[in-house]
């Protein structure tokens, strides 16, 4: 068998996911947990495989401090199998009433993009070509995955450094939008040239205009001296994914205001 064959046949754990999230909504509403083999056979697929698609949900939850939804998938004894982080096991209770209370027909499911040859990884790499933002934006539609996706991007874009300091620890980096999510178009909250990555505190800077990029490129810093002041930002290696200066410039009038 040749990889290519191999790799479309690697099962799509965010789309068993998408399945997944809606049977346990199911169970949640009517105030029931369910066991990893119930949960198994509703989407039709071995009862080993759950934790591959609990992963998912699991971090989607912690990240947007959902309650655990994953609390409820429980074994025969009641208890949550191995990986579960979600809540602490020995009040277990306490996070399946958050789960029970919570008003989940509010939530649309996050993975609702995933077919079955559809995940994350591959939507992402379609960012690299810019045209595509808008329609890989109205495919996701969930806020919360949308932003995934745009910072797994840059991630890759800006070689997982921080583009005014180089700091480089994964889980400090962030997607900081050039023209803000809640003022950019559909077609620019998930363009690269609207995003620059950045530590979680130059983020914090930028977002409250302290730092910001000027349409040369270099850093502009507000009300306290910085070394980094004047310096140029680090580009992606890819000149057609560099900041687009219409961006930088619509910024700086919202914040002129
Ligand atoms: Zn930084």
């Amino acid at each position: 068998m040749s990889n290519v064959e191999m790799e479309t046949k690697k099962p799509n754990h965010e789309y068993r996911a998408y399945k997944a999230w809606n049977v346990m909504i199911e169970y949640a509403h009517q105030g029931m947990t369910v066991t990893y083999k119930a949960l198994a056979d509703a989407i039709g697929v071995h009862h080993r495989a759950c934790r591959y698609f609990l992963d998912p949900i699991q971090d989607y939850c912690l990240a947007q401090k959902l309650p655990p939804l994953t609390s409820i998938v429980v074994n025969q004894e009641g208890k949550v199998g191995q990986g579960f982080i979600a809540w602490d096991t020995d009040n277990l209770e306490e996070g399946q009433n958050l789960v029970f209370h919570y008003n989940w027909s509010n939530y649309p499911n996050p993975f609702i993009y995933a077919e079955p040859d559809i995940t994350q990884e591959a939507l992402y790499k379609e960012l690299f070509d810019v045209e595509k933002a808008k329609d890989v934006y109205e495919r996701v539609k969930v806020r919360g995955v949308a932003q995934s996706i745009f910072r797994q991007a840059l991630l890759e874009v800006y070689d997982g450094k921080c583009a005014f300091c180089n700091f480089k620890v994964e889980e400090a980096l962030e997607a900081a939008h050039i023209i803000p999510w809640h003022y950019a178009q559909d077609e620019e909250k998930l363009d690269i040239r609207n995003g620059i990555l950045l530590c979680s505190n130059h983020h914090k800077l930028f977002d409250h205009d302290i730092f910001k990029v000027n349409e040369d490129y270099t850093i502009g810093v507000a009300r306290y001296k910085s070394k980094l002041s004047g310096r140029k930002i680090r580009l992606p290696e890819k000149t057609w994914l560099w900041p687009q200066k219409e961006y930088i410039e619509k910024r700086a009038s919202l914040t002129e205001t």
